[in-house]
């Protein structure tokens, strides 16, 4: 039977990664809606090759731009629009949603998507970092099924016994003999630099990372780590797990997606080219496997497979990540709010790149409201809101001496 299928952020780079893994699979899985950005002509190329039912663009002006391609080429689907549109597309009846949108942007879309009760896979680790356990207790609700995308949680997630696969988001690895997760990361491209030479970094030589193609938020959250402290936090409500039992191990060659230590001794591991297809596939066809279009890995041709232990003078953001998820999620969301936010203005070269651990260090000593609840989305939105806006205004002081 073919699966319908739900693509939030069709025209990024895991959106493209996935329709690559669909072109793979035409007789398994039938695109049925997409969404995007504003991207009217990428979109409208995709509707027209998968015969795409519905559509949403979160931009008004580039919706109406798209519906009247989409009428004047006489194809049928109907285009949504804004945010609601997105969410009325994430929520409708689908068997698989991929959650692709990058950042906070794509919460509201993954709870809808969980609420529909279709089965999850989860890229937009922005989500979960932000509420955790409404993210779980909305799946269990709607008995919604989470399957990891991110590169590492998917290689966690393979390593894991099928009783902890089938109990993502709650499972039990002490009962199961997890001693440790490994998360590896490649430490992005400025590893080796002299620490004082960071101050010098552009946008652009933080945009090219050593050995992954991704999206610009995601590339520069690898350049100083802050990625790997939101998978930290990520690993921690997908797999359940405290934070002494997640181990951060820099693994430049990013061939050994990540590992889970038994209490015997035995460490398993899921190795594998850094391609996104094979994760998306994973999650797609899961417990069976298809084809991803992903080449083998031809282990005559690695040179050297090599771990080191990160150091946090080199990447302050992931320190202040780890000190995030373990004080609670209203930590969380301001870690990661001033983070988009610093992000932003990093990349519109506003400021320098030590600024973002700056920028994102002052939001946190700002500390989380009285009250905040963090099971209320509506507390979670204001609290995004609002770090947000405050550290968009500390990058904006800094940038005057930049
Ligand atoms: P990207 O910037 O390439 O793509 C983002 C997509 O989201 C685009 O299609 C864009 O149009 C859409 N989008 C943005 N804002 C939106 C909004 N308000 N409404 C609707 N659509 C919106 O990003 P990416 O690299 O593909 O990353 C997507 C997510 O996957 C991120 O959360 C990232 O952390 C995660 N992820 C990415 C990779 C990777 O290899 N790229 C790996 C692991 C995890
Ligand atoms: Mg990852």
């Amino acid at each position: 039977m073919t699966e319908r299928i739900c693509l939030l952020g069709a025209t990024g780079s895991i959106g493209t990664s996935a329709l690559q893994v669909l072109r793979c699979n035409p007789e398994r899985y039938r695109l049925a809606s997409v969404c995007a950005l504003r991207q009217a002509d990428k979109l409208f190329d995709i509707i027209k090759e998968f015969k795409v039912e519905q559509a949403a663009l979160f931009d008004v002006k580039a919706a109406a731009q798209l519906r009247a391609k989409v009428k004047s080429a006489g194809l049928k689907c109907g285009i949504l629009e804004g945010e609601s549109g997105v969410c009325q597309l994430a929520g409708a009846s689908h068997d698989f949603t991929i959650a692709a949108i990058v950042g906070a942007a794509g919460l509201k879309s993954a709870l809808a998507a969980l609420q529909s009760g279709a089965r999850v896979g989860l890229a937009n680790k922005e989500a979960l970092v932000m509420t955790g356990q409404l993210f779980f207790k909305t799946a269990q609700e709607h008995q919604a099924a989470v399957l990891p995308i991110d590169s590492e949680h998917s290689a966690i997630f393979q390593s894991l016994p099928e009783s902890c696969q089938r109990t993502v988001g709650r499972c039990a690895l002490k009962a199961h003999g997890v001693e440790k997760i490994l998360l590896t990361g490649s430490g992005g491209p400025f590893r080796t630099r002299p620490l004082e030479e960071l101050a010098l970094v552009q946008a652009e030589e933080a945009l090219q990372h050593p050995v992954w193609s991704m999206g610009p938020k995601i590339t520069i959250d690898s350049a100083t780590m802050m990625n790997k402290g939101l998978e930290f936090i990520e690993a921690r409500f997908l797999f359940n797990a405290g934070a002494e039992d997640i181990e951060i191990v820099i693994h430049p060659q990013s061939v050994v997606h990540s590992m889970v230590a038994y209490k015997d001794g035995a460490v398993l591991a899921q190795l594998g080219r850094p391609d996104m297809k094979t994760p998306i596939a994973r999650a797609l066809a899961y417990p069976e496997r298809i084809a991803a279009g992903v080449e083998p890995l031809d282990f005559t041709k690695l040179e050297q497979l090599t771990f080191f232990k990160p150091d946090f003078k080199r990447y302050p953001c992931l320190k202040l990540a780890i000190e995030a998820g373990c004080a609670g999620q209203g930590e969380c969301v301001i870690l990661n709010a001033a983070n988009e936010a610093a992000v932003e203005a990093f990349l519109k070269g506003r400021i320098g790149y030590p600024d973002i651990a700056r920028v994102v260090e002052t939001e946190l000593n700002r500390g989380v409201p009285p009250g905040f609840n963090p099971h209320s989305l509506e507390d979670i939105l204001a609290l995004d809101a609002r770090a947000r806006r405050q550290a968009a205004a500390t990058a904006a002081s800094l940038g005057e001496r930049h």
